[in-house]
């Protein structure tokens, strides 16, 4: 247990809901933070109390565990009052930004400049930090590749930086020797106290290429953005194959629980194009050519994000590509007015597998969907981010009733196409706090016993989030 005057405010009564509907973890108390000799403060006295800590950013982890930890008894460390943009570089286009740092602060201070955010379709409110942490996509890129580089905390109390951030807060580059920076993504070696994050040069224009299909085309267009995702067009956006509701074939419709926009009988293809105007052209007649081969498309358009109207289905999206992050997608999901998510009528679980990028693993991928949401009785949204040349990242989404029976029934749902999902050699690429403990064991690789080699060097306490993908290693 922390001494009290050791720590800047400890709140016993933080709300602790979750939409995911996971179990309730015993949080020992809450600690916020607002500087980084505070949390060395906190860790250092952790440490010697031998009491585990649970950094969150902004907390809002929605669908794998919100601000829960993944175990019992820990004291919850936000650092969501760590709000300062320390820099911001509009020559070389990057920011070093805190873990409270939100999507809307940042986009904010950016308008009018050079450079734009990479926002995701959560609430404007959410970290950039916690999103890298958890391996998040944004509307133009995976959140991982514009992390360059992390200040952390560890479990010592020392301070470390990595990706050539120097002691004294200026980014170099990646300097000669080994990087560390990824090491503390999806991992509890430390307490990230500070990010570097690329910006998105803000392009001549920004257009959206959207079409829609039955949904018994899947396997015909899945061919198709395989070819186009290999293509790699003369554009930054990130594809997605969206909107793919999968509802149990005989079951009564109140018997399970869909997301108030959906719409079981489409499934969308959405791709921002960024760049020059003429790239654009082209990036959009090697689209509508590669669609031709797809039956029963339904429509296919393409869309000016600047001149969008408000009124325009695909406004929101044509906010988030040209990098103005909105919580209007979450909030018409859930159909709420607000983003106070966890006692919304409607509960929502993530599973998020990777899958190779070609057409039979994508196929693969939905049967076992289909069967699994046969058995459980529960609809789900399916969406493959194609985030490179090589792999998809898919993102299934389980909204449910918020009522006992659903919730089991949803879990159930999430534990079998993990397990199935990882037989058939598609494993998570993100996990929630009920499974992080065990996906290492799943992944069998060889690296097991040197990575809890290095959590026992940096946490020797075994301080940091425990539960969260490291433990220390038997040898
Ligand atoms: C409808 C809906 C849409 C969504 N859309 C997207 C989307 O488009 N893209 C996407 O990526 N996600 C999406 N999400 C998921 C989620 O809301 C976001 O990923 C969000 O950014 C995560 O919350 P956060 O930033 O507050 O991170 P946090 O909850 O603060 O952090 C996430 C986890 O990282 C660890 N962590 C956080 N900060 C630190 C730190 N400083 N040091 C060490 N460890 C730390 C903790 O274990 C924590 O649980 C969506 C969710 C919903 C419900």
């Amino acid at each position: 247990m922390l001494e009290a005057d050791q720590i800047l405010k400890v709140d016993h009564s933080i709300h602790q809901g979750d939409i995911g509907g996971h179990r309730p973890r015993d949080v020992v108390a809450t600690v916020t933070v607002d500087s980084v000799e505070q949390v060395q403060e906190v860790v250092r006295a952790a440490a010697q109390a031998g009491a585990p800590l649970y950094p969150l950013s902004t907390g809002a982890n929605w669908g794998m565990g919100s601000r829960f930890p993944a175990v019992d008894g820990c004291t919850v460390l936000d650092l969501s009052a760590m709000t300062r943009v320390r820099v911001l570089d509009l020559e070389h286009g990057y920011a070093v930004v805190e873990p409270g740092v939100t999507q809307a602060q940042l986009a904010s201070a950016l308008e009018g400049s050079a450079w734009m955010l990479n926002v995701t379709s959560s609430c404007a409110d959410t970290s950039i930090v916690g999103n890298a942490l958890e391996r998040g996509d944004g509307t133009v890129r995976s959140r991982v590749r514009e992390t360059l580089a992390f200040e952390v905390v560890l479990g010592t109390g020392e301070l470390l930086t990595t990706g050539g951030l120097d002691g004294r807060g200026r980014y170099h580059g990646t300097v000669a020797g080994p990087d560390l920076t990824t090491a503390f993504v999806e991992s509890n070696l430390g307490v990230v106290t500070a990010m570097v994050v690329s910006l998105v040069r803000r392009p001549e224009a920004i257009e959206l290429a959207h079409a829609c299909f039955e949904p018994d085309a899947f396997a015909e267009l899945a061919e198709v953005v395989v070819r186009l995702g290999r293509a790699g067009l003369p554009t930054v956006g990130l594809p997605r194959l969206r909107d793919f509701f999968l509802v149990p074939s005989d079951a009564p419709a109140d018997s399970y629980a869909l997301p108030g926009t959906a719409d079981p009988q489409q499934l969308s293809l959405l791709i921002p194009l960024l760049g020059r105007r003429e790239e654009i052209r082209l990036s959009e007649r090697l689209i509508r050519e590669a669609l031709t081969s797809v039956p029963d498309a339904v429509s296919f358009r393409t869309l000016d994000a600047e001149t969008v109207p408000a009124e325009h289905p695909m406004y929101y999206r044509a906010l988030m590509a040209r990098g103005i992050p909105t919580c209007a997608s979450l909030r018409r999901g859930l159909g709420v007015s607000d983003c106070q998510v966890e006692d919304t009528a409607l509960a929502w679980l993530m599973f998020m597998p990777l899958i190779p990028l070609d057409r039979e693993s994508m196929v693969r991928a939905v049967d076992i969907l289909r069967q699994a949401v046969d058995r459980h009785t529960t609809a789900l949204t399916a969406e493959f981010n194609i985030v490179s040349p090589h792999v998809a990242n898919m993102v299934v989404q389980i909204a449910f009733g918020r009522n006992p029976e659903s919730t089991v029934r949803a879990h159930a749902l999430r534990d079998e196409i993990r397990t199935l999902f990882a037989e058939a050699g598609f494993p998570t690429y993100r996990s929630n706090i009920d499974h992080a403990s065990s996906e290492l064991a799943i992944r069998q690789d060889a690296l097991i016993a040197p990575l809890g080699d290095l959590k026992a060097l940096f946490d020797p306490h075994g301080v940091i989030a425990p539960g969260r993908y490291l433990t220390t290693a038997a040898r």
